[in-house]
């Protein structure tokens, strides 16, 4: 038997102990007897109107129940679905990384948990010789290689993003500066390791220039941002494939 036709039975059987209570205690009260058609209406009546009319209301509660059920997944699948939109627009479509307002946003709430850290803003080298000399596709898998270096030079928990065309940055969430100068040396190394082909040419070489600095707690994003373009303005100034991130030369 179903959940609902047993609730709204018991529901029937109730109400008929209830009018045989009512009819017995009020009927001879008021001078009446109870015969044998008011016992049959007795117990035909709650039968043919409880059973039913709370069967419907029952059932019409579990579809309710069962509607509520279903909007509140579609709700969180709905939730979710946004949620990977907006995760999937703050990225840059090549590379993976986050877009430069997304970096910027991200670099921000880091620095809200944890004053200490480092930013590195990492920029290829000649980058526009590879596209005049290979053509542009060949700069985007360079683009990729120097990306996925610069990505598996990190800890997870830094973040990483694309802050122009071969231009990216890195916020090295609780680093000192020694630390953020080995992690820039490590980048530049694993950039400097790669073995890129263009075509079916030789292996070409692809270095990076690294500007960073370590962060001061009361210094603004666009402080930091000067103050580690500077730095990377000298490394270029100086020869390129360098990291600079104090007044020496780390690399
Ligand atoms: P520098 O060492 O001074 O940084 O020289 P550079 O040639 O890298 O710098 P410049 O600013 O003169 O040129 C940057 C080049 O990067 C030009 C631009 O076409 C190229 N570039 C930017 N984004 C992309 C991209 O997504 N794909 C490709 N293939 N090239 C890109
Ligand atoms: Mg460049
Ligand atoms: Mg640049």
């Amino acid at each position: 038997m179903s959940p609902i036709l047993l609730k709204s039975a018991l529901v029937a059987f109730s109400s008929l102990i209830a009018s045989f209570f009512l009819a017995f205690t009020m009927v001879p009260a008021l001078g009446g007897d109870i015969d044998g058609n008011a016992w049959l209406l007795l117990t035909i009546c709650p039968l043919m109107l409880a059973w039913p009319a709370s069967a419907f209301g029952l059932w019409q509660a579990d579809r309710l129940k069962n509607a509520n059920g279903e909007l509140a997944r579609a709700h969180a699948e709905l939730a979710e679905a946004h949620r990977l939109l907006e995760e999937k627009s703050s990225r840059d479509d090549m590379t993976g990384m986050l877009k430069r307002e997304h970096f910027f946003a991200a670099l921000d709430h880091s620095r809200r948990r944890t004053d200490r850290g480092a930013l590195l803003i990492i920029d290829a080298d000649h980058f526009k010789k590879i596209n005049d000399s290979f053509g542009h596709p060949t700069g985007d898998a360079a683009l990729l290689e120097i990306a996925a270096a610069i990505a598996r030079s990190i800890r997870n928990c830094d973040v990483l993003g694309r802050i122009g065309g071969e231009e990216f940055g890195a916020f090295l969430a609780g680093a000192s500066g020694e630390e953020a100068k080995s992690v820039a040396e490590r980048i530049r190394r694993e950039v400097e390791l790669i073995r890129f082909h263009p075509g079916d040419e030789d292996a070409m070489p692809l270095t990076v220039s690294i500007g960073g600095i370590t962060c001061a707690p009361d210094a603004t994003v666009s402080e930091l941002m000067r103050a580690a373009d500077k730095r990377l303005y000298r490394a270029k100034h100086l020869g390129r494939n360098l990291a600079i991130l104090d007044d020496r030369i780390a690399a």
